[in-house]
């Protein structure tokens, strides 16, 4: 069906398959497994922290992510501060099926994004600084918990992909002003004719 040998590809942002809303996946087949290990490839070789479904040309509710721990200025490790940060990034890298935020925290964050989707452009993004993530892992177990940090962002950026959302349509106006001509440019390479990018902030 898909994976399989066929190698897979980065699309860009202006791509209508970014803009669509990913399916369930219904069943954590040898396919899916197959699947989010050359999506792991792919992102590695790419240098991505995380990848979602739409971004290689599969509306399917899959995210892959790999972090390490954060660690502060002096380079020390910071120690998970969230249940699920506690038991993610032991795991890393993951792969995450059907994955849905539950409630954000209130406080926001402030960020610079990049997205292998829209190559070399980067913008603040404020999101809230916790979610409660509920999702599936590859081997079936589930797992509802808060997470914070750096996961906290990945996660939402990537679910976003999932909703058909990236995220130069939610950058502060004042980075976005600076990165537009870059995104026109990969709009006009990779968007149908017309293509205006819908902002949500
Ligand atoms: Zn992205």
């Amino acid at each position: 069906m898909f994976g399989k040998g066929k190698k897979l590809s980065i699309r860009y942002f202006g791509d209508p398959i970014l803009a669509a809303k990913a399916k369930p996946v219904e069943e954590i087949t040898d396919d899916i497994r197959v699947l989010a290990a050359d999506m792991l490839e792919l992102m590695y070789e790419k240098n991505g922290i995380g990848l979602a479904g739409n971004q290689v040309g599969l509306p399917l509710k899959i995210v892959v992510i790999d972090i390490g721990p954060e660690e502060d200025e002096d380079g020390k490790p910071i120690p998970p501060s969230t249940p699920g940060e506690m038991e993610l990034l032991p795991k890393m890298p993951v792969a995450l099926i059907n994955p849905e935020i539950v409630s954000y925290s209130d406080d926001l964050s402030d960020f610079d994004e990049g997205c292998l989707s829209v190559p070399k452009l980067y913008a603040n993004v404020k999101r809230p600084s916790r979610v409660v993530l509920k999702t599936q892992l590859l081997d079936g177990s589930s797992l509802t918990a808060e997470c914070g940090g750096l996961l906290a962002r990945v996660l939402q950026h990537e679910l976003d992909h999932l909703d058909g959302i990236v995220f130069v349509q939610k950058a502060e106006e004042e980075d976005y002003s600076k990165i537009e001509s870059g995104v026109e440019k990969l709009i006009r390479k990779n968007g149908p004719r017309g293509f205006k990018v819908k902002r949500l902030v």
